[in-house]
């Protein structure tokens, strides 16, 4: 892997070819330029692209950024459509941002050690010349996992050494190890415990959005702001063939635009169910009358203080047995912390409104008994995010839909997404530019699964 991200970084700091034209790939045909890929951000809506992306939130401007750095992708017209610049909503932007390799599939393992390997490298893979450094403010701090019962312990031990064979830096750790190592805690009930020595912690989601689109900017992708708000579609009569080639788009006006397109990536968070339905997915025949099965799902996080622990040096992302979870933020003292809730207390998504009884009784009294000191904490504020939420699985759904040739997912990550949305983005590339994954091998997390009714199993959803 490392080898891979060393040539990804040859070819970003390769000076640009000369564009040249590309009529096809995959024996789909490309409309010819429709403006000057000098202009790469405009509130214009053009009428004709390559690639279209719906959604400029991580996903969509990992994506646009891959595919600009692929030699075959620098002349193509790859617009990203975004309804909100300001990303109000976005996922992205209220994630707490966690990345850990202490998953139980190999897929999520590798998606983001690949994640964690990019933002150790980002300033060479997405600086931009004579613009500021990005800073992720990665800490690599690790994440801790705790069991409190030996069913607990035993799916450590089962995932750990799953963790290991990707070479990942995962430690598992007795009840007196844990203390050692954090003294703050209360392990009385600690059964096992794991950790990341590397490649674990958390970094600023907002940052790596940045750093995505500001790369992808400079390599002539055009943002435009609008609502996607539906395709032109026909009777597609369950063949596999090329979907919907027209899209339209609502302006900041109120206007509605067409656009025609080649190829069309679907990353639009939460929305992406939605998004697929407007063009068709999931109101057909066959496997057309099979659905995305993404939808929002309401998270809180809280932000407290804790002045005791001030002078702590060292306090990881931990993950409770009971699924809440804290790490560090800001000034020394200062924390975020959050879970999810049981599937019968889920939370309407009208809006993102707080609850912040949720805190007083689904979060506090299990932290506080974790962590002594918290018994005394401070909330300061707190928000609401959205999860791009899979119902059918809560992994993310990569790759091309089985009857539209020329529909590409990256959304579904439930709780997960920032993190390896680095990876997404270029597997995305891999199969529009390529034809098959050359990184790593996300057939299993294809749309097909749906239709087949196969689950990726995943043991750590948080
Ligand atoms: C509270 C919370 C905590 C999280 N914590 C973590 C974590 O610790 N680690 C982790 O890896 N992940 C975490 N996540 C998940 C992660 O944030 C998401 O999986 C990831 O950001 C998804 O990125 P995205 O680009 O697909 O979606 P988004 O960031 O939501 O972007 C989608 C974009 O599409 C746009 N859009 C939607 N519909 C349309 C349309 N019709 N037309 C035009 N534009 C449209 C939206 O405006 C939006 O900007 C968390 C999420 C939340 C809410």
């Amino acid at each position: 892997m490392t080898g891979s991200l060393r040539k990804v970084a040859s070819l970003a700091f390769n000076k640009l070819s000369k564009p040249t034209t590309i009529s096809s790939i995959h024996g789909v045909s490309f409309p010819s330029n429709a403006y000057s890929t000098q202009v790469n951000c405009s509130q214009e809506i053009p009428s004709k692209c390559d690639v279209c992306i719906i959604g400029g939130g991580a996903m969509g401007s990992s994506t646009a950024f891959w595919l600009k750095q692929h030699p075959a992708g620098r002349a193509l017209n790859v617009i990203v459509i975004e309804r909100d610049p300001k990303y109000t909503k976005a996922s992205t932007v209220l994630s707490l941002g966690g990345i850990r390799q202490q998953f139980s599939n190999a897929e999520n393992i590798q998606l983001s050690l690949f994640g964690s390997e990019f933002l150790k490298r980002i300033q060479e893979l997405l600086g931009v010349p004579d613009q500021p450094e990005i800073d992720v403010q990665y800490k690599n701090s690790g994440y801790l996992f705790i069991a409190t019962t030996p069913e607990g312990a035993e799916t450590l031990h089962e995932n750990h050494a799953l963790q290991r064979t990707f070479d990942s830096k995962v430690e598992l750790l007795t009840q007196k190890q844990l203390k050692s190592l954090y003294p703050f805690m209360n392990v009385d009930d600690v059964v096992l415990a794991s950790i990341g020595t590397d490649n674990e912690g958390w970094f600023d989601p907002w940052s790596l959005l940045n750093g995505f689109k500001r790369k992808a900017l400079h390599l002539e992708t055009q943002y435009v702001t609008g609502e996607v708000v539906g395709f032109e579609t026909k009777d597609y009569n369950d063949s596999i063939s090329v979907g919907p080639t027209q899209l339209h788009i609502r302006d900041t006006n109120g206007n509605i635009k067409s656009m025609e397109f080649s190829q069309c990536v679907v990353a639009g968070g939460y929305d992406s169910g939605n998004i697929s339905k407007l063009a068709g997915i999931g109101t057909g025949n066959g496997i057309l009358s099979t659905s995305l099965p993404v939808e929002p799902k309401k998270r809180y996080v809280y932000y407290f203080n804790a002045p005791s622990l001030a002078s702590l040096k060292s306090f990881p992302l931990m993950i409770d047995s009971c699924g809440a979870y804290v790490r560090p933020e800001g000034p020394p003292g200062n924390f975020l912390t959050g879970r999810s809730p049981e599937e019968v207390d889920e939370p309407s998504c009208e809006n993102l409104d707080v609850d912040y009884s949720f805190f007083d009784t689904h979060i506090w009294p299990f932290i506080a008994s974790r962590v002594p000191d918290f018994e005394n904490l401070k909330i300061k504020s707190a928000w609401g995010g959205y999860y791009d939420y899979n119902t059918f699985d809560q992994n993310g759904v990569i790759g091309t839909h089985p009857a539209f040739t020329n529909f590409h997912f990256a959304t579904g990550f439930s709780g997960h997404g920032i993190q390896q949305s680095p990876a997404v983005g270029r597997a995305l590339m891999e199969i529009i530019l390529d034809g098959s994954y050359k990184t790593i091998d996300l057939t299993r997390f294809g749309f097909e699964r749906f239709v087949e009714g196969r689950k990726v199993l995943e043991k750590n959803i948080v």
